[in-house]
């Protein structure tokens, strides 16, 4: 699963956190051992038949659900089954249906079964139910609060421009909304799916789809078929109206079900997979396992896509057109996190939430692998130093471990953690075992657990096998314990000795870390290597140097999950730039630099930086740029000139064109009018804002003349900046538009600039239009986005309240009052 921090997922995310919060500030979950759950039956196979209201949000299920004991005779069955009403339950023998005992609190199902059952013998439960997903809020630790399972979008076509749609979301344990079973991620089904829809919809789920049924109502029946096992919060389904875009991988088919406007750009978007398919079948050793692989994109979806077995649920954004796929697609790295969860989830699953990273690191890692194999080693590189910073954002995260006991809530183990620090331990893995090693270990750690589950320390088994290492100080250090190394690196040259020294002191409060490290000692004639340990609280490292190193660059490949602060000099720092000159090496030099602009070698070495082989790293360098100086700006003005015009890479021109932006000089306008008819959203977005700031009326003339076309992304942003600041009543109706046909996560950037025209407006039938669509907007979203939608759209509309009150527009007034509810007023 990925997580998404825009737009609407923003509130969900946040509603998450303030339901975990609102249970209190009890810290009795620190005494809580979340273990893996105690498997009593074990899941064999689940055949559901499913009809759906859409007038009501409901779902009509048969389930016969085959089990068999774990290893104890039993004669019960508990279920998980979320807010359903229970219809009939049933034991099927010789065809007949022996009703059964039950007793229901609308979370668990509790089963008499007709008799004791051992191990051996297998049963199959018959289950009538109906799903009201929106009539029932479970709360539970291991549930993701807010949580619905099965999702009705727009069901009953009420908002306009929006597909009808269903999806399901299971991770982490909500498909037991929609059809009873144990939901715990160490079960493991076979299943079946029968599906009843209005004729004119498709339907996806896991599997392969064995057959379609036309019926005389006007509907069609669709039975997918998943032969493999896999755990129940991987099931899916989707409903919709879709284009299906078809590649192939070794004959198994690999789809994109797009809504049709995007279908031309469909490859565009999705059209690595089938490569993506074959890199991470070679590097495990273990060919794609599933029949075949779909990828389906929902409205309103709640995270940012999630991995079911062999058909992957994206989040809308995903689809971006094409003048948006110039600036580079912003969801490759989704499309391989999701695909390697194939393997790293789907194929060996985490035996509990506790051990969520045996999913998550790799499906996080697999972006630093992908982008390596793919774009080189600096773009691979540049992804696993994300995740170093993503990780120390946030010091609480120090005090996480990455394999989780304790947590209040299970969202709590979908963290930076779990994901991004666990990518980059397995990168230092990688690096600590060799290629070879490391890969052989993932291949055996996969098929010894096929098709099972597993935790962190099979991973370590693995590992210890093809190794012959004991690497229990790894795992105890990096999974099992908190935190990270804090160094402090300071060096002396002995002359008379000649000898090199560096200094290495662990600054952090925690423990002491145990690690090896690689020395480069650098001198005129090349680079040295010396591979050491820091096993102490502090070191002294000490090489024979016939004179003094022009660098010592301590953790040479730049692996080591650290803090630090290093005393090298700005020599150093350039020297490395250029004869270190991995990402990391250069990045940090360019960091350096960047603090002492004033400095005229500095800045001589960043002007130089700003033509970096790697375009991530002439970005870094125009972010750090500090253009509050004369004397700097005059300096960069020829450079971020060029690099406007004349870089390769459209994001580049684009944040070059931004900072000549905040030169606000009269003799730049030419440059910022051609960029504005650029094909890259980016570049035409940030000329018009640049622009804006210069000549605003052509700025207006000139958004007017771009709005014509279809404008998305930065280019959306600054027509709708300039003119909710800029423009004239007759602006406003592209503002109106926008608002309307935008989908629901846009509609979310989109209200501030309606709501600025809105409270400026004099027109009182555009008032009431733009205060009517901002609050249907609110009204209309679904049950799970509304406690913080509300939030955000009547703090704009109490900004149309307050300016219209100011200007003694009563009428105005009283109507935007009359949209709010009692407690907002
Ligand atoms: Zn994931």
């Amino acid at each position: 699963m990925k997580k998404l921090i825009v737009g609407v997922i923003l509130f969900n995310s946040l509603a998450a956190r303030s339901q975990i919060t609102d249970a209190g500030n009890s810290e009795n979950w620190k005494n809580i051992y979340r273990s893996a759950t105690t498997k009593i039956n074990d899941l064999a196979n689940t055949k559901l038949d499913l009809r759906f209201d859409y007038s009501k949000s409901y779902l009509y299920g048969k389930a016969w659900l085959t089990l068999h004991p774990h290893f104890y005779p039993t004669d019960s069955l508990n279920l998980d089954a979320k807010g359903m009403t229970i219809e009939e339950i049933a034991m099927v023998t010789k065809g007949k249906n022996i009703p059964l005992h039950y007793s229901y609190d609308s979370l668990n199902l509790r089963i008499v079964l007709n008799r004791t059952y051992r191990s051996s013998e297998i049963y199959t439960v018959y289950i009538k139910y109906v799903s009201r997903p929106n009539e029932f809020t479970a709360v539970s630790p291991y549930l993701i609060p807010g949580e619905k399972g099965l999702y009705f979008i727009n069901p009953l076509g009420e908002t306009k421009n929006k597909p009808v749609q269903i999806w399901t979301q299971g991770e982490t344990e909500a498909n037991s909304y929609w059809f009873p079973t144990i939901d715990k991620p160490n079960q493991k089904t076979t299943d079946e799916i029968s599906m009843t829809v209005p004729s004119k919809y498709l339907t996806l789920s896991n599997g392969l789809l064995v057959s379609q049924k036309e019926n005389k109502d006007g509907t069609r029946t669709d039975t997918w078929k998943m032969t493999l096992p896999h755990a129940p919060y991987l099931l899916f389904l989707g409903v919709g109206d879709y284009s299906i875009v078809r590649d192939s991988y070794k004959g198994k088919e690999v789809s994109y079900y797009v809504e049709k406007e995007y279908a031309p750009v469909a490859r565009k978007i999705f059209g690595n997979t089938p490569e993506m398919i074959s890199f991470f079948s070679r590097i495990t050793g273990v060919d794609y396992p599933w029949p075949k692989y779909a990828q389906i994109v929902g409205r309103d979806y709640i995270f940012g896509a999630m991995e079911n077995t062999s058909v992957t649920l994206h989040e809308e954004s995903t689809q971006q057109d094409a003048r948006q796929l110039l600036d580079g697609n912003i969801w490759e790295e989704t499309i391989a996190h999701e695909l390697f969860h194939q393997w790293f989830g789907d194929y060996v699953t985490t035996e509990s939430w506790s051990n969520i990273t045996c999913n998550e690191s790799f499906a996080d890692y697999s972006q630093t692998l992908w982008n390596e194999h793919k774009y080189g080693k600096d773009a691979g590189a540049a992804s696993i130093y994300s995740d170093l910073r993503n990780y120390l954002e946030d010091s609480a995260n120090a005090e996480k471990p990455l394999v989780r006991f304790h947590y209040q809530n299970v969202i709590q183990a979908f963290d930076a953690v779990s994901y991004q620090k666990g990518g980059c331990i397995l990168n230092m893995l990688r690096n600590y075992v060799g290629d070879s090693a490391f890969f052989k270990s993932l291949n055996l750690y996969l098929s010894t657990n096929k098709f099972k589950t597993a935790e962190a320390q099979n991973l370590r088994l693995a590992f210890e096998e093809v190794t012959g290492q004991d690497l229990n100080w790894f795992w105890n250090q990096w999974y099992y314990g908190t935190g990270h190394p804090k160094l402090d690196i300071s060096y002396d040259y002995d002359t008379p000795g000649k000898t090199a020294k560096v200094f290495i002191k662990q600054t952090q409060s925690g423990p002491i870390f145990r690690f090896p490290l690689a020395i480069d000692v650098y001198q005129e004639g090349g680079k040295e290597r010396f591979k050491v340990w820091m096993n102490q609280l502090a070191d002294t490292f000490s090489f024979a140097s016939a004179s003094k190193p022009s660098l010592i660059n301590v953790d040479g490949d730049k692996v080591l999950v650290c803090e630090k602060t290093d005393h090298k000099t700005m020599d150093n720092f350039i020297y490395q730039y250029k004869n270190a000159g991995l990402y990391a090496d250069r990045r940090e030099a360019i960091a350096y630099c960047a603090k002492l602009q004033d400095d005229p070698k500095a800045l001589d070495f960043l002007k130089k930086a700003l033509y970096d082989q790697y375009d991530g790293l002439r970005k870094f360098t125009l972010s750090r740029l500090d253009l509050s100086k004369d004397s700097i700006k005059t300096e960069l003005e020829p450079i971020l000139t060029n690099l406007a015009k004349n870089d390769s890479k459209t994001l580049v021109r684009a944040m070059a064109i931004s900072l000549l932006g905040q030169y606000k000089q009269i003799s730049l306008k030419p440059l910022f009018v051609k960029a504005i008819s650029d094909s890259s959203y980016s570049v035409a977005g940030n000329a018009l804002e640049a622009l804006a700031k210069i000549d605003s009326v052509t700025a207006v003339i000139m958004a007017k003349l771009v709005s014509l076309q279809p404008a998305r992304g930065e280019l959306e942003t600054a027509i709708l900046d300039i003119f909710s600041s800029y423009g004239d009543e007759s602006t406003y109706p592209f503002i109106y538009n926008q608002f309307i046909y935008a989908s629901t996560n846009t509609k979310f950037n989109t209200v501030e600039s309606l709501s600025k025209i809105v409270a400026k407006s004099k027109n009182a039938e555009q008032v009431k239009l733009g205060v009517d669509l901002m609050a249907n907007f609110r009204d209309g979203l679904a049950p799970f986005q509304r406690q913080f939608g509300d939030r955000f759209i009547n703090g704009f509309l109490n900004n149309i309240l307050s300016a219209k009150q100011a200007a003694g527009l009563t009428d105005q007034a009283d109507y935007v009052k009359s949209k709010l509810p009692q407690s907002d007023k």
